[in-house]
């Protein structure tokens, strides 16, 4: 439905009624396999590990929803980046932005560069570490922005220019932006230059934190010829059942995303105002050093705000008495989720990792759910008076 607008997309791209009964949902079409009327004559369907309708329709939504030409669903977040790093051999050379998802760089560091592809990670926001650590050989730069948990912007247009350059001198290198944390609603990094897209779709796509899944969005035939290829190789796809939770999730993307804005906004401005409060990091407010470019290239500030509690106590004794929102990993339900970073999505970097990118023991991260947001606001307003 190109030239209808996101929220009609969400709800009817890739999944037209069913021709057969005329369901408004596409079913779950739960077969690992489809008959054959005689040898090699089918309805284009052989195998669930190569292709599935319900996946189809999922994967056919979200290349609406990024602006890409295909998409191809995974089962989990790390799954799709696992997929994306198999397009490389031996030799190649990935710039990794340096504040990132933590279990990104343990997948890269732990596993990939044992096949002997070699990391950099860089600042992304500063454009200058970005081009000096371009080698001959690099072919992708991955990042995400806002960053995981603290919340830097990078500029996803000035980081394409960069890889247009190169592509114009003759080198093969793209960019890949993770966009977990701001969904296709507020962000869509193909307009930006991006040539793929990457979610966990675990998260706001989903939206009920009910099951795991992450998608690559692709712009080119022969990205998403190997992305296929890597799903019927190694068949790390996306079940039928978690592709109708998505498709289902998906459908109110555009409303949820609207009111965990309306949430994060009021959170982040309850905890600038806090007197205990010594740091709020989230691109909505005027005081983010990038505010700017975050109007720029989101549509809306998000749901994820990060703040100091001054120490891994104070961290534990605010944790430990809330309420209404949910301790936990992971971000974008429909619940409010708070979580360590340190302890949780950034232990795998170690201390010195840590220290590093400027997280610290007493951050804590809140994905700003859809309740009501005066129950939150009291909620943190009880839990804060430990400090
Ligand atoms: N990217 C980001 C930004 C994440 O927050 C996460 C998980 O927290 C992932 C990737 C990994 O996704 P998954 O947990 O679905 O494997």
């Amino acid at each position: 439905m190109s030239g209808h607008g996101f929220s009609t997309r969400a709800i009817h791209d890739g999944q037209p009624a069913d021709p057969l009964t005329g369901a408004v949902n596409v079913p779950i079409y739960a077969s690992s396999t489809y008959a054959q009327e005689e040898i090699g004559k089918h309805r284009g369907y052989e195998y669930s590990r190569v292709s599935n309708p319900t996946r189809e329709a999922l994967e056919e939504n979200l290349a609406s929803l990024e602006g890409g030409t295909s998409a191809h669903v995974f089962s989990s977040g790390m799954a799709a980046i696992a997929a994306l790093v198999t397009m490389f051999k031996t030799g190649d050379h990935v710039i990794c932005g340096s504040n990132v998802y933590g279990g990104t760089p343990r997948l890269f560091d732990q596993i990939i560069a044992h096949y002997g592809i070699l990391f950099s990670y860089v600042d992304t926001t500063d454009l200058e570490q970005v081009r000096q650590a371009i080698k001959p050989t690099t072919r992708l730069i991955h990042i995400e922005t806002p960053t995981n948990p603290l919340m830097q912007i990078t500029d996803i247009r000035a980081i394409a220019d960069i890889c247009h350059e190169r592509r114009a001198a003759g080198q093969a290198i793209d960019l890949s932006v993770d966009n977990t944390f701001m969904s296709p609603y507020f962000q869509r990094p193909i307009e930006f230059g991006a040539d793929i897209v990457m979610h966990s779709t675990t998260k706001f796509l989903n939206g009920h934190s009910d099951g795991l899944g992450g998608v690559l969005v692709a712009t080119t035939p022969e990205h998403k010829e190997s992305f296929e290829f890597v799903q019927k190789c190694t068949g790390g796809i996306l079940s039928p059942f978690e592709c109708f939770l998505v498709l289902r999730g998906v459908k109110t993307l555009a409303v949820r995303m609207k009111q965990h804005e309306v949430n994060g906004y009021a959170i982040a401005n309850y905890l600038a105002g806090h007197a205990k409060v010594p740091q709020v990091y989230y691109p909505g407010l005027p005081q983010h050093p990038q505010h700017a470019l975050a109007q720029r290239q989101m549509s809306g500030f998000g749901a994820l705000i990060t703040f100091e509690t001054g120490s891994l106590d104070n961290a534990n004794a605010v944790l430990r008495r809330l309420r209404v929102c949910t301790v936990g990993e992971s971000l974008g339900g429909v619940e409010t989720l708070v979580s360590h970073p340190a302890t949780m999505t950034h232990a795998a970097l170690g201390e010195e990792g840590r220290a590093r990118i400027g997280l610290t023991d007493g951050m804590v991260r809140i994905s700003a759910g859809i309740e009501d947001a005066e129950d939150l606001l009291e909620d943190l307003e009880q839990a804060l008076s430990v400090l």
